[in-house]
């Protein structure tokens, strides 16, 4: 049976004072969140969304991840829209979300914003997600090169998140063909901002997921951590089923920062 072996970090960074991103890990689900908002609603649109995605998964586990993954974006994008209902102070608030569900045999990602995923493979890195930003839009037509996007100063301004996303564009949904001795990699902007892809490939690779996470956080803030960094690594492997759930990381933590948990239950 196919699963998870991993670790995350949700830093803070060197010059936020608030930590906007949250994260969760465990043997069968990894997600990361990375909020935006003012009055400190980034902590909450992040860490309503990885408890509505935690709480779904968790408790229907055995099903579809496909399914899981879509009815877990969908309480998460109605909670933070009844978050905002409840404080107008809350308007604008959104998050990325980037998920990944095993059931035991096959690996499912959905994807939402400018958080990424890459797999670890014979030692080549590769991006499984493509960032729902204007600047990406921009390389994907052939306006910009794609080694130009890191420095355009536009390279923040998000399309697509929960929930501010008034045209509802809906979920990236892509089935992983994962097999054992893979490596995946979740991580905020905070990261793949600061570090380039080489070094990230190169940090990645290093003994087990815990000293990978430790040293990928410890890049970017070599880099100036400006911004909250997110960093989840998940070995995959095969072997018997585990119990345990997993790990929340970052603003998630704060069960205040959750919105209406109990209308995560209702909502299945
Ligand atoms: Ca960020």
């Amino acid at each position: 049976m196919l699963r998870f072996s991993g670790a995350g970090v949700s830093d803070v960074g060197l010059v936020r004072s608030d930590n906007e991103d949250s994260a969760f890990v465990g043997p069968y689900l990894a997600l990361v969140a990375d909020g935006v908002g003012g009055a400190a609603a980034g902590e909450v649109a992040s860490a309503t969304a990885a408890y509505a995605v935690s709480a779904t998964v968790l408790a229907r586990m055995g099903e579809e991840p496909e399914q899981l993954l879509l009815d877990g974006f969908e309480a998460a994008r109605t909670s933070i829209r009844r978050g905002v209902q409840g404080d107008l102070a809350r308007l604008g608030m959104a998050t990325t979300l980037t998920a990944v569900v095993c059931d035991g045999h096959r690996a499912v990602l959905a994807h939402v914003g400018d958080s990424r995923a890459y797999v670890l493979r014979g030692g080549e890195l590769t991006r499984l997600t493509t960032d729902h930003t204007y600047v990406q839009g921009l390389v994907s037509s052939g306006q910009l090169r794609a080694e130009d996007a890191a420095r355009h100063p536009w390279r923040n301004v998000v399309l697509r998140s929960l929930d501010g996303d008034p045209v509802h564009e809906g979920v990236d949904l892509l089935p992983l063909p994962v097999s054992p001795g893979d490596r995946l990699l979740l991580c905020s902007d905070g990261l793949s901002d600061l570090v380039a892809e080489d070094a990230i490939g190169e940090l990645l690779g290093v003994e087990d997921p815990h000293s990978a996470a430790a040293v990928l956080t410890r890049a970017a803030l070599d880099a100036g951590g400006r911004d909250n960094i997110t960093v989840v690594v998940l070995d995959v492997v095969d072997g018997p089923m585990v119990v345990g759930d997993g790990q929340l990381l970052g603003a998630v933590r704060d069960i205040a920062n959750v919105v209406d948990p109990g209308a995560v239950r209702l909502a299945r």
